[in-house]
C-alpha cells in the first residue's frame, strides 16, 4: 500500500543539477473509499504527464485511509499514515465512507481519518472556491447572467468556534425540562491567523477581502471584526477590506455573488455559506477544496486538498464518476503548496477546454453533449494538456 512512484531520477534530478534546487516535492496521496480511488487514478495520470512534459518531479507515496484502512488494518487511519502526512509537503485526499462501515462505533468510522488529519496537521483554514466555468453556466439554478464568470473563495475557520467551544452539553433543569447549549468562542490569535490567510489569498487574487460575522448580536463577532480590522491595518493596508453580517452575506451570495473576491468567516457561518456558494456552481463533481495549517519552524505550511464530494457509494465501481473535482484539487495543491501558478492554471484551462469540447460525465450531462466515463474524461484532459503545452 506504499508506493514510491517517482524517485529522484526524473526531471527533478536534472533540474537539481541545473539550478541547485535541492528537494523534490513530497506528496502523500490518500484515495480512500468508493469513487475516491477511481477519480484519483485520473490525477495520477496528470502527475505522470507533468513528470514527462514539465520540469517537475514529485516524490509520491500512497496509503490507505477510511473504510479501506479499517478493512486492512482495523483502524480508519494508522499512526504511520499520520506521520507520513506530517512529513509530506502536501496531502491529496480522495473521499472516505460507505454503507459497509456505517454501523461501526464512532471511533472506527471512516470519517475519523479526515478528522485526525485535520487535528494532527493543525489545519485551521478551509478554502472553498466557487467558480463557474463558462461551459457549465447553465448547470446553476441561478440565472446565467448572475453567475457567469463567478470566481470567489470562501475561507472558513475550521478548528474553533461553536462546534468546539466549551461549555457544551445538555442538562436537565429542576422542572424536568432540558437545556442544550454550545458556546461560540474565538481568541485573538485564532482570528488573526485565519484573517492572514484571507488577506494573503486576496492579494493573490482580486485584492478584496470581505469579513463575515454577526457583530451586531454576538460579542465574539465584535471581537472578530475588530481583530480582522487591526490585522488589515497593520499588515495588509493594500487589501480592500469590508465587513458584512452573515445573514446579509447569504442574501448577497444569491443576489449578486460576483461582488465577492475572498470571504473570511467563522466555522459555523462558513459551513453554511460555503455550501450555499458551492451550489451557485451547480455541480458537486466539479468542486475542489483545501485546508491549510500554520507555518512550522522550517517555514512549511501543512495542507490537505480534497474534492468537496464524498465517496458516492451509489455510483462507485461503475467508472462513471466525474474526476474533475479531484483534478482541480490537485491544481489547488500546485498553486497553494508549491507556488506553481502556471501549472495550476494549465490544468484549470484544460478542464474548461474539455467541457467546451462537449465532454460530460453523467453528473453534468447536458443535451447534445457526449456522455463519457471517468477514464475518457481523464484522457480528454491529457489531450487538452498536450495541446496547451505544445
Ligand atoms: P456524496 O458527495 O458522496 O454523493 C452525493 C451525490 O452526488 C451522489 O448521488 C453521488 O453519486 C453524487 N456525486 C458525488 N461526487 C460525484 C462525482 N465526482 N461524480 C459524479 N457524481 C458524484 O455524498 P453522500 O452520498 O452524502 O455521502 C456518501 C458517503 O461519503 C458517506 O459515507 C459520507 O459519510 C461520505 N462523505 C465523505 C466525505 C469526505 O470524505 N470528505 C464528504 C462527504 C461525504
Amino acid at each position: 500500500d506504499c508506493t514510491a512512484l517517482s524517485g529522484a531520477w526524473g526531471r527533478g534530478a536534472r533540474r537539481l543539477k541545473g539550478d541547485g534546487m535541492a528537494s523534490n516535492k513530497k506528496l502523500l496521496v490518500l484515495p480512500g473509499d468508493g469513487i475516491g480511488p477511481e477519480v484519483m487514478r485520473e490525477v495520477r495520470r496528470v502527475i505522470d504527464w507533468m513528470d514527462r512534459r514539465r520540469a517537475v518531479t514529485f516524490d509520491l507515496e500512497e496509503d490507505l485511509v477510511g473504510g479501506a484502512a479499517m478493512d486492512a488494518r482495523g483502524v480508519p487511519i494508522t499512526e504511520a499514515t499520520l506521520d507520513k502526512a506530517k512529513r509530506a509537503d502536501a496531502v491529496l485526499f480522495g473521499a472516505v465512507g460507505g454503507p459497509k462501515w456505517d454501523t461501526l462505533g464512532f471511533d472506527k468510522r471512516p470519517e475519523i481519518a479526515i478528522l485526525s488529519l485535520r487535528k494532527e496537521l493543525g489545519l485551521f483554514a478551509n478554502l472553498r472556491p466557487a467558480t463557474v466555468l463558462d461551459p457549465l453556466v447553465d448547470a446553476s439554478t441561478l440565472k446565467p447572467d448572475v453567475v457567469r464568470g463567478l470566481d470567489l473563495m470562501i475561507v472558513r475557520e475550521s478548528t474553533g468556534g461553536i462546534y468546539f467551544g466549551q461549555p457544551r452539553g445538555v442538562e436537565t433543569l429542576p422542572d424536568g425540562t432540558k437545556r442544550g447549549f454550545n458556546t461560540e468562542v474565538y481568541t485573538t490569535p485564532e482570528i488573526e491567523r485565519v484573517a492572514r490567510v484571507g488577506f494573503e489569498l486576496a492579494r493573490k487574487r482580486g485584492n478584496k477581502l470581505c469579513s463575515v460575522e454577526k457583530a451586531n448580536v454576538m460579542e465574539s463577532g465584535l471581537l472578530w471584526r475588530q481583530t480582522v480590522t487591526a490585522v488589515g491595518a497593520a499588515e495588509f493596508p493594500d487589501v480592500q477590506l469590508s465587513h458584512m453580517y452573515a445573514d446579509n452575506c447569504a442574501m448577497q451570495l444569491v443576489r449578486n455573488p460576483r461582488q465577492f473576491d475572498v470571504i473570511v468567516t467563522t466555522n459555523l457561518f462558513g459551513d453554511l455559506l460555503s455550501d450555499l456558494a458551492s451550489m451557485l456552481t451547480g455541480s458537486l463533481g466539479m468542486l475542489a477544496s483545501a485546508t491549510l495549517g500554520g507555518l512550522d519552524e522550517g517555514g512549511k505550511r501543512h495542507a490537505l486538498y480534497e474534492p468537496i464530494h464524498g465517496s458516492a457509494p451509489d455510483i462507485a465501481g461503475r467508472g462513471i464518476a466525474n474526476p474533475l473535482a479531484q483534478i482541480l484539487s490537485f491544481a489547488m495543491l500546485l498553486r497553494y503548496s508549491f507556488g506553481m501558478e502556471e501549472d495550476a492554471s494549465l490544468i484549470e484551462r484544460a478542464c474548461t477546454k474539455v467541457l467546451s469540447g462537449g465532454f460530460r460525465t453523467a453528473d453534468i450531462m447536458q443535451p447534445g453533449m457526449a456522455k463519457v466515463s471517468t477514464q475518457v474524461m481523464g484522457e480528454q484532459l491529457l489531450r487538452e494538456l498536450d495541446k496547451l503545452a505544445a
